[in-house]
């Protein structure tokens, strides 16, 4: 048996003793988690924003150590440190095969740790033991003498912010980026502004209501821009406009208005990126259309391909190139774990071992 961190309701989680998982077949390994960090969508249905009914097996980013190996598996042994991504992919379905690995066809859509439709059968990471269906495509190697603390987000949010900024600056060498956030908490825009300074953006501008978090992207090098004092659409131009704007537009979600501003401030070929569609759960977002098309602007949006991604990102923090530390809330102990996910966060990471 072991300890598994359940979400049970609105506000309310708690320690279930459950079985230890063992192999499904020769295909999987067994992780035992060691770092555990939260997902933005954690506080959301922590807050009881997002209609998920407990219980639920807690923690889908993280890292840990492969205790169990099936026979078929040929790129990791007992004993080997792993990232373990939040998406649960086969890697050999079309979609897979294309590198599209959120949208797997061998599980059900949307199928991850924790929150998934099969969450009972692959767990959640702040437990002793999850199951890793195929491991060779699922896992990445921890780099070697890599910090488990800075490391184990890329999992999920850290790439997502990642992929925000980073393919659409290397279409756009010095470009401009806007970040907007609105909604906690928050933590996807905030590395998506600190890797757009750490990747050489010209400009990066970070606008949100919140102190905290502005003060955090401001210590990670990006302009703070107070939404309760100023509004995006002081940034220019605006309807109709064809003159600057930004090369990188970041939609953090929560808020549809923000989200039309954005497009208007986005310049001519450039690109939004909206991280936080998820938060626009049964919200309708109006779209210019027309603005968008004059200026071939591209948009885009939905659950990040992390197994495809990951390598760069990964690197990148490991090389020393981009710091994810100072969105980080809190660093607690596996077992004081319960109370900081009940407080207002941004980035809580468990770990288990000092
Ligand atoms: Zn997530
Ligand atoms: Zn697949």
């Amino acid at each position: 048996m072991q300890n598994q961190l359940n979400f049970m309701g609105k506000g309310k989680l708690e320690w279930r003793e459950v079985p230890l998982p063992s192999l499904p077949d020769d295909d999987a390994v067994i992780v035992r988690p060691l770092t555990v960090t939260t997902c933005d969508f954690d506080g959301l249905v922590i807050q009881g924003l997002v209609p998920i009914k407990g219980p639920k097996p807690f923690g889908h980013e993280g890292e840990g150590v492969i205790t169990n190996v099936g026979d078929n598996v040929k790129r990791f042994k007992i004993g080997d440190r792993v990232v373990m991504p939040w998406k649960i992919a086969c890697g050999h379905c079309t979609p897979c095969g294309r590198g599209h690995t959120a949208q797997c066809e061998s599980v059900p859509p949307e199928d991850c740790y924790s929150w998934g439709e099969n969450a009972n059968i692959w767990g959640g990471f702040v437990s002793d033991g999850v199951i890793v269906p195929w491991a060779d495509h699922m896992l990445t190697h921890m780099p070697e003498g890599a910090d488990p603390i800075l490391i184990a987000g890329v999992a999920d949010n850290i790439t997502d912010g990642w992929r925000a900024v980073g393919p659409h600056l290397k279409e756009r060498p010095g470009g401009t980026v806007l970040v907007a956030a609105i909604a906690a908490p928050g933590s996807i825009a905030l590395y998506a502004a600190g890797w757009a300074v750490a990747l050489g953006a010209k400009r990066v501008v970070y606008a949100d209501y919140d102190q905290g978090r502005l003060e955090c992207a401001a210590q990670m090098g990006a302009e703070p821009m107070d939404l309760n004092t100023s509004s995006l659409r002081s940034l220019k131009p605006h309807l109709g406009s064809m003159k600057g704007g930004f090369d990188i537009t970041v939609d953090g979600g929560g808020n549809p208005a923000a989200l039309t501003e954005l497009i208007y401030l986005t310049a001519r070929a450039g690109v939004c990126v909206s991280t936080g569609g998820l938060m626009y759960y049964g919200n309708e977002v109006p779209f210019p259309v027309f603005d968008m098309y004059r200026k071939s602007m591209s948009f885009h949006t939905g659950w990040v391909h992390t197994q495809m991604i990951i390598d760069e990102p990964l690197a990148l923090i490991h090389e020393g190139v981009f710091d994810p530390s100072p969105v980080t809330t809190v660093v607690v102990d596996w077992e004081d774990a319960i109370d900081p996910l009940l407080a207002p966060f941004t980035k809580v990471i468990i770990r288990r071992d000092k």
